[in-house]
């Protein structure tokens, strides 16, 4: 069959062949060229000037369903492959057309054309087709499916991985990634826009009272809802956990996107049953304007932030759009912050003593420790600049341990029986990290054990529950009284006094507000009726004149507590 072919291609005197322009290839080496390329796994074939094939290997062959010992033209071979489904894929359906538009390329465009193929049957080939000057054309083709298939999968996981890191995968919503290129776009861009950062109110009491999958869920609703905003060309994003954001469109008016959110907020409120559990997301939201409240993104943010502070401390739930005095406010944190390190380990932070008095003889019965920090600039400074504070950064355990010790040296003429009782926040209701705080103060030899009193606030019991229950227990055990601090301000304070043993109950000065009013005064009375009723000490805060004092003992109540017995003082003063 070689030897056919041979002559055949001799008969047409192929050019490498012509007398006298290159050294003539013995018959049998010739031979054995052929036979090598018979066994390569390129396809190779050869066209004479009329397009009839005079030479395919087997490779061509089988990858154009060529049959062995036939020799079709070009057009021919072509007209058969599409017929037979595994010819190229044609654009429109005519393959004459194709056919004449690729006789076309081959006889008359570059000699040497290198190109990609995809067949109707799915396989990919790369040619590459050397006209020569005889007009002779030798075509090699290699089939690269596996290779496209290959950087096909590339692409599509390319792709994804772009989307996932510019996604965030519970709500779909963009992620903070996404946003921040968004805003140094819309800060390139140079028109003014606001930023909304929203936070969704009590999300770890969502969590942890009702499990993560409702917290979820109620993550999930609000990205829905937040991607309606998208109609209104704003462009909403999830920060982290239960922070997200919202870019508004370049240009718009910012009153008009205060506006659109205070909506949103209202919207948002909606009760919505979550797996059994009816819940009420709030949002808490705080704008500022690109350009005029922050020149960069890292600014915009911070003003944003703020605003959303401002909305935290007034009691959540609202939308606050930032001034200049809530950056200045921002700033003397961040300086307090900085400092607070340094002031632990100066011994800036003091306690202070206000009496707790038997409202029956007026007698002194023990004292709640505040603390205050002595700043060496500003003065005495009060725990509701710096515990928050000290919430984020640490330092709170510390902080106590400190000021019982302190206490326990200042404090040496505490009346018989009486107590000292101590604030602790959230953070700090942890077995591993009271217990060893304690037992390093018995040891010291300070104040007794059994003469401290923890006050714990609602809140603090909620973060977790669990571990805040075994917590107190543990510390009881040490002969700590625990007493539950602004009782009745909290949602579910009745469910812990149930559940929880307190020696005692500290009213929140919040109900003594009007007791001229008859219905003030019934509830007042209702709550001290419960706690004698459950055998709870019964401390009222924030006395601050006789007339009050004379209702609340009239009412059952046993203790006081505010400026009319004494304001937080140093130990000199009241002792
Ligand atoms: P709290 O435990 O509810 O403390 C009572 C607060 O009411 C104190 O504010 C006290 O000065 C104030 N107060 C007392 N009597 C009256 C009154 O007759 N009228 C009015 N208007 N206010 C009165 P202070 O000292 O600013 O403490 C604020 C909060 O800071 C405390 O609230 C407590 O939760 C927290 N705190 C104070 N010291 C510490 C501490 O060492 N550790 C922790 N974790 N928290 C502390
Ligand atoms: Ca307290
Ligand atoms: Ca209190």
């Amino acid at each position: 069959m070689h030897d056919t072919m041979e002559s055949r291609i001799q008969a047409k005197s192929f050019p490498a062949t012509a007398p006298g322009s290159e050294p003539r290839i013995p018959v049998a080496v010739r031979s054995i060229l052929l036979a090598a390329l018979e066994i390569g796994s390129q396809g190779v074939a050869l066209f004479d000037p009329s397009d009839l094939l005079v030479y395919a290997n087997e490779a061509f062959r089988n990858g154009w369903s060529v049959e062995p010992n036939t020799y079709p033209t070009f057009a021919e071979m072509m007209r058969l492959c599409h017929a037979n489904g595994v010819g190229p894929v044609v654009e429109t359906d005519n393959i004459e057309s194709w056919i004449a538009a690729a006789n076309r390329r081959r006889r008359f465009g570059p000699p040497l054309r290198a190109f990609e193929v995809d067949l109707c049957d799915g396989r990919w080939f790369w040619i590459t087709e050397r006209r020569l000057d005889s007009g002779w054309i030798l075509l090699i083709g290699q089939d690269i499916t596996s290779l496209k298939h290959t950087e096909e999968t590339l692409r599509t996981a390319r792709d994804t991985a772009v989307r996932d890191s510019l996604t965030d995968p519970l709500t779909q919503l963009a992620n903070r990634r996404s946003a921040m290129n968004r805003l140094d776009w819309q800060f390139g861009g140079g028109k003014p826009f606001s930023l909304a950062l929203i936070d969704l109110d009590h999300f770890k009491r969502i969590n942890d009272s009702f499990g993560h999958a409702v917290g979820d869920e109620v993550l999930r609703l609000l990205g829905q809802k937040l991607e309606a905003l998208r109609a209104r060309n704003c462009m909403p994003a999830r920060l982290a956990g239960d922070e997200f954001a919202v870019i508004g469109p370049p240009g718009a008016d910012p009153d008009w996107f205060a506006e659109l959110l205070r909506g949103f907020m209202q919207d948002a409120a909606q009760t919505t049953r979550f797996h059994d559990h009816l819940i009420q997301p709030q949002l808490s939201i705080g704008i500022a304007r690109a350009g005029v409240d922050g020149k960069d993104v890292r600014s915009l943010l911070a003003s944003a932030d703020a605003a959303l502070y401002e909305v935290k401390r007034g009691g959540r739930s609202a939308v606050s759009v930032y001034t200049k005095a809530m950056g200045d406010e921002r700033l003397a944190r961040a300086e307090l912050r900085r400092e607070l390190s340094d002031a632990l380990a100066n011994d800036e932070f003091v306690p202070f003593f206000q009496p707790i008095v038997d409202l029956g003889t007026g007698a002194t019965v023990g004292y709640e420790m505040l603390a205050r920090w002595k700043h060496p600039t500003h003065g005495l400074i009060t725990p509701d600049r710096f515990i928050p504070l000290m919430m984020s950064s640490g330092g709170l355990m510390e902080l106590t341990e400190n000021l019982i010790e302190r206490a326990g040296r200042e404090i040496a003429g505490l009346p018989a029986g009486g107590r000292i009782a101590f604030n602790i926040s959230v953070q700090q209701l942890k077995r591993d990290m009271l217990l060893p705080m304690l037992e390093r103060l018995g040891e010291k030899g300070g104040i007794p054990l059994d003469r401290l009193e923890m006050e714990i606030t609602e809140e603090a019991l909620l973060e977790n529950p669990l571990e805040a229950a075994r917590a107190v227990e543990a510390v009881r055990k040490l002969g700590l009284r625990i007493v539950l601090d602004d009782f009745g301000i909290g949602f579910s304070s009745l469910h812990h006094l149930r559940e929880m043993h307190f020696d005692g109950v500290k009213l929140d000065r919040s109900f003594l507000k009007k007791l001229d009013e008859r219905r003030n005064q019934r509830f007042l009375a209702a709550l001290i009726h419960l706690a004698n009723e459950l055998n709870l000490e019964t401390v009222v805060e924030g006395i601050e004149d006789e007339k009050t004092r004379d209702i609340v003992a009239g009412l059952g109540a046993r203790f006081g507590q505010g400026y009319l017995f004494g304001r937080p003082a140093p130990a000199q003063t009241p002792v």
